[in-house]
């Protein structure tokens, strides 16, 4: 029966809940199996690296799970300059990654104007694609860095279960961060989405329906992490996700999503020693380094002990090209556009 659902070409919610809820070791390897088959077919052996950068660690939402929220007083807060900004998207593209992610908590500083400088310098100093991960901004602010050069926009829905998204961010409707997704793929952009894993009181079907609603929304990138509990947040007695049901969440979502970037996340290697490796043979095929300079790097603590957070971010790139070599992967030297669109960008 595992060989017909692994097999067919369109699962039902019943269906991946069985896949989720394998827990004999030989049946969850044949699920990873199955998903690194069709990763393979659908992506190839190269895996895309995506350089973020942590622009700054102030956000005015409260999202409860989070180390960077609002009401968090004990993080010391930091906002890079445009100038190093640039410097260090510059320095990425020299180290042959090319895609530069602009992260950071909902800071309005970030203005329409500040934003679109940034893409444009970047643009003309380095050939990358633009990935923006500012959280929710207005359509008109979406609308003016598409028309700036940004390439894609990364917003998670964090679950899709509409009573927990409210209880997890207050302020925030799950029917409103799903607009914003659909109106940010109307006017061009690649969009990433995705969710969290193990988060306090989500159930099997829950994540179930998170990968069936990444389908609905038809995403470029799919992207699913363990939840990590963090101290001085309300959610900082919950047990983390476990990487176990996070490696199947994303073995499931290779299987239902086809032809989608689903990346081996930094939260998955923080909970998980070879947490990449095991992303990347479970349907992963991108890997999203931290490259934000030191001082800043360590102060973006969405949760605790993030997996290289002290390291020198040349360093541990090397490092990283080193293991995903070690797995006979080969690192892209493309943008890693979407999958979904029928051209590439060449460097
Ligand atoms: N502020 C932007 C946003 O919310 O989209 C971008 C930065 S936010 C820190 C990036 C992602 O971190 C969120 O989408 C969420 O999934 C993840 N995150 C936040 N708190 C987390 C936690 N405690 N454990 C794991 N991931 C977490
Ligand atoms: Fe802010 Fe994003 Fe963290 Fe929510 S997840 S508190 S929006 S940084």
């Amino acid at each position: 029966m595992l060989d017909d659902i692994l097999n067919k070409e369109d699962l039902s919610k019943e269906e991946i809940i069985t896949l989720l809820s394998l827990d004999n070791k030989n049946d969850q390897q044949k699920l990873f199996d199955r998903a690194n088959e069709l990763r393979l077919l659908y992506c190839g052996e190269e895996v895309h690296l995506r350089g973020i950068i942590e622009i700054s660690n102030i956000c005015e939402q409260n999202c409860v799970y989070c180390g960077l929220r609002a009401d968090n007083k004990k993080l010391e807060r930091y906002r890079m300059t445009p100038e190093e900004i640039i410097e260090t998207a510059k320095n990425i593209s020299n180290l042959g990654i090319f895609t530069i992610v602009l992260q950071s908590g909902e800071d309005c500083h970030f203005d329409s104007d500040i934003i679109s400088y940034l893409i444009y310098q970047i643009k003309q100093k380095a050939n990358v694609a633009i990935t923006l991960s500012l959280g929710e901004r207005t359509f008109e602010e979406y609308r003016t860095w598409k028309i700036a050069g940004a390439d894609r926009y990364l917003l998670k829905h964090e679950t899709a279960n509409k009573l927990l998204y409210e209880k997890y961010h207050f302020k925030q409707q799950l029917s409103e961060r799903l607009e914003h997704l659909k109106f940010l793929k109307s006017i061009g952009y690649q969009i990433g989405s995705g969710s969290m894993i193990g988060l306090p009181m989500q159930t099997i079907e829950d994540i179930a329906d998170d990968i069936l609603l990444c389908k609905t929304l038809d995403l470029d990138m799919a992207a699913f992490g363990p939840f990590i509990s963090s101290p001085d947040t309300p959610y900082q007695n919950f047990n983390s996700g476990s990487a176990e049901l996070t490696l199947k969440t994303m073995a499931v979502a290779r299987i239902v999503l086809k032809k989608v970037h689903i990346p081996a996340t930094t939260a998955l290697d923080t909970i998980d020693s070879i947490g990449r490796e095991k992303g990347l043979s479970a349907g992963a095929n991108v890997v999203m380094p931290d490259l934000t300079p030191f001082p800043y790097r360590s102060n973006y603590q969405i949760y605790p002990n993030k997996r290289g957070s002290l390291d020198d971010p040349t360093v541990s790139t090397a490092s990283l090209q080193k293991r995903i070599e070690a797995l006979g992967r080969k690192i892209s030297s493309k943008r890693g556009d979407s999958l979904k669109m029928d051209f590439e960008h060449t460097v």
